[in-house]
């Protein structure tokens, strides 16, 4: 019934000490919540929330101390209970900053009074999307695309199905697989909210086959039910990308520019709708998220970590690093970030945390050989190496039409490129630079456009004041 259709391109990235093998048999964790959270007000796409607590106010978990600043947007909670010391500017794993709200610990752990229910299968699509707004739910793979507003499809878009990735496929990390193992029920518990939120009547749950004991577990939690299937898929990176996810499973192509909304599909993160379960069923706002601690820690595992949590902390709680980490990495070796100051917090898509060696340096770019394997590799079917030969000479225009808006930072054409160029980097910084063009451009047509308007209006009102005068 449901095939699978490999996506173009792709590889099958190694991984070093601390990897896959090592953390998916680590049953998740708690992490004791640290004496000191950092969190930020901006931890989604779209608007900040907006501060509604001030220094030295008391709050409790699950307290809402940020509004959501918009419709793309989502509120923020306390996730320790204890005194406000500062709303401040906090660093962020991307290198942007943000305010935060930092929140010195009690250790009394004392909740907001949870509204939790037994009849969630009673409640309707409006009561649903409210409950997982009010929450704070964001894509938990990493995406923090605001939950609600996936569940609002708008005029005119009909979704046919729900896809939920697990996919999983970056190495060394195992906190979705872990999950998939030991809340399996949850998560197929999760997708039923979600899928009467959406009206819709059908789910695939897509898992790499390198994870036979979760899709074990949920086709147990499954069994006996319509609409909600899982499909084993090979294992090939970027298999957990959004576009590739969907084509694995609907071989339909999300349009360059697009979204998954366009072909009918909404796709959410198995954390995600194990958050949304926790929201619907016991009142819970999303405080905290399982992480991968991996690679060169002592202590490597799966996480249940505060969100605001500081790296330093957490790296700290597991163990502290070995001597031979050269760089710690917020996300997966693939995508992920490297993090210079440790105090960084835990944020709502912090999928994991590694130490990694010698061979996460970035080695010296040798000239391109033209060898097409980037070419070849590229699952959204890009030309890398002629992108990158534009942007090196600023010819950021010329990159544009060859789609360079189009890639997903997959970091496939860098990790197999010979030569070692670092051309995921070069695509990053060549989108920041078009879209603060096409901003500044924006911004001028505001501006220009307002002129013409105030002059029409000065013109129009010395015709009427010339004809009061006559
Ligand atoms: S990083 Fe971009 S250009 Fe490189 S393989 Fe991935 S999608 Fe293609
Ligand atoms: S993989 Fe590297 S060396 Fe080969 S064509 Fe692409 S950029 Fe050039």
């Amino acid at each position: 019934m449901f095939g699978t259709h490999l996506f173009p391109g792709g590889t099958h990235p190694h991984e070093g000490p601390g990897g896959k093998k090592v953390n998916e048999g680590n049953q998740i964790t708690d992490v004791t919540a640290p004496f000191r959270v950092i969190i930020p007000l901006s931890q989604h796409i779209g608007a900040p929330a907006k501060a509604v607590v001030k220094k030295d106010d008391h709050v409790l978990v699950g307290q809402v101390i940020g509004e959501a600043g918009g419709f793309v947007s989502a509120p923020v909670h306390a996730t320790v209970s204890g005194r406000v010391e500062a709303v401040r500017p906090c660093m962020l794993a991307n290198g942007t900053s943000c305010d935060a709200v930092v929140i010195e610990n009690d250790f009394k752990d004392e909740w907001i009074e949870l509204h939790p229910t037994d009849h969630a299968e009673t409640l309707t699509a409006d009561e649903l999307r409210e409950i997982i707004r009010n929450a704070g739910i964001v894509g938990m793979g990493g995406a923090t695309f605001p939950t609600m507003v996936k569940l609002n499809p708008g005029e005119g878009k009909t979704i046919e199905k729900l896809i939920i990735n697990g996919a999983e496929c970056e190495p060394y990390l195992t906190a979705d697989h872990r999950l998939m193992l030991e809340e399996a029920g949850r998560i197929i518990d999760g997708i039923h909210i979600v899928m009467t939120a959406l009206n819709v009547t059908e789910a695939v749950i897509g898992v790499e086959n390198n994870k036979k004991d979760a899709i074990a577990a949920l086709q147990d939690a499954c069994r006996g039910m319509d609409g909600i299937h899982v499909k084993e898929l090979p294992v090939r990176y970027p298999q957990g990308g959004e576009k590739q996810l969907i084509y694995a499973i609907t071989k339909r192509v999300v349009p360059a520019g697009g979204l998954p909304l366009d072909v009918g599909v909404v796709v959410m993160n198995v954390g995600t709708v194990f958050a949304v379960d926790q929201a619907v069923r016991e009142g819970r706002p999303l405080v905290d998220r399982v992480t991968t601690v991996g690679g060169l820690v002592n202590n490597p595992g799966n996480y249940r970590v505060r969100i605001g949590t500081p790296i330093s902390l957490l790296l700290d709680a597991c163990g502290g690093v070995k001597a031979e980490t050269k760089k710690i990495l917020s996300g997966g070796p693939m995508m992920g970030l490297a993090i210079n100051d440790l105090e960084v917090p835990i944020t709502k898509g912090s999928s994991g945390i590694l130490a990694l060696g010698k061979e996460a340096i970035e080695p010296d770019e040798g000239p391109c050989i033209r060898c097409g394997r980037c070419v070849r590799t590229c699952p959204m079917k890009l030309m890398p190496s002629s992108m990158d030969a534009y942007i090196r000479k600023e010819r950021y225009e010329d990159a544009e039409k060859l789609g360079v808006m189009n890639c997903i930072s997959c970091g496939a054409c860098t990790y197999v490129c010979p030569a070692k160029r670092m051309l995921t980097q070069s695509f990053q910084s060549c989108k920041r630079v078009i879209n603060l063009r096409k901003k500044q451009a924006a911004a001028r047509a505001k501006a220009d456009a307002e002129a013409v308007a105030a002059q029409q209006t000065a013109a129009n009102e010395s015709a009427n004041d010339a004809k009061k005068e006559g």
